[in-house]
């Protein structure tokens, strides 16, 4: 989701600077510790994430990333796109407006990993889709074997468990995900991308990543049934 469907550092620098006088811009942003690109400590940061939460920036002006609703269409025809978001259960609303508007009948579900919570909201969470857990777990539950991701830890984790991932980077411009060295260290079966358009034109005419990838395989009721939760559903 966060900067790969939704320009979400853009907005936050907006809010931020709004809010504080600074001027921040995505170039801003060599890390995903934003604590460490605002100077402030790790909880003063939270605090901040969740204003800039509940403010418009958030909630109704955040953009999308220019030429993922083409590259989804054409996915869509190939494959069961599924959301599979870092963000926490109680962004649900926030999330499913945000596609329903931008990317609407794209996305067939939408699942949390509840990745950043702080300790007095996971003890207020109850049920496993509201309790912290990897991408991968989820991947694995849904039967999903292609992500397409922004951050290099989810990459790492997912590649490890044999998920096929692009490394998204816009541009070129996601100064947070590159890596030392190059990208020759890249894990196996990841592929950094710099478009929506590459990540389509791979998997719609790639027959041996087609023939790696994609279709749940498992049926959406049997996963709801395991998770015991019912799944959220875009309109
Ligand atoms: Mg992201």
């Amino acid at each position: 989701m966060d900067e790969t469907l939704c320009l979400t550092i853009d907005a936050v620098s907006r809010w931020h600077n709004a809010t504080y006088g600074t001027s921040y811009t995505l170039s801003s942003y060599s890390t995903y510790d934003w604590s460490q690109v605002w100077g402030t400590s790790l909880s003063e940061a939270q605090n901040r994430i969740r204003q800039f939460q509940q403010s418009p920036y958030y909630l109704t002006d955040m953009q999308p990333v220019p030429g993922a609703k083409e590259a989804l269409t054409v996915l869509s025809a190939h494959y069961t796109i599924c959301l599979v978001t870092a963000r926490e259960h109680f962004a649900s609303e926030a999330t499913h407006a945000f596609l329903n508007h931008h990317y609407p009948g794209l996305v067939s579900h939408v699942y949390f990993a509840n990745q950043n919570m702080t300790a007095e909201e996971v003890a207020a969470s109850h049920g496993t889709h509201q309790k912290p857990r990897t991408k991968l777990e989820i991947l694995q539950q849904i039967g999903a074997r292609v992500l397409v991701d922004d951050s290099l830890e989810h990459m790492r984790i997912c590649a490890s468990g044999g998920v096929r991932v692009f490394l998204f980077d816009l541009e070129g411009q996601y100064k947070f995900n590159k890596i030392e060295g190059g990208d020759a260290s890249l894990p196996k079966g990841v592929t950094r991308v710099t478009s929506w358009k590459e990540v389509a034109d791979i998997l719609v005419s790639d027959p041996h990543v087609k023939g790696h990838a994609l279709r749940a395989t498992r049926s959406l009721e049997e996963v709801e049934q395991e998770l015991g939760v019912a799944l959220e559903v875009s309109a």
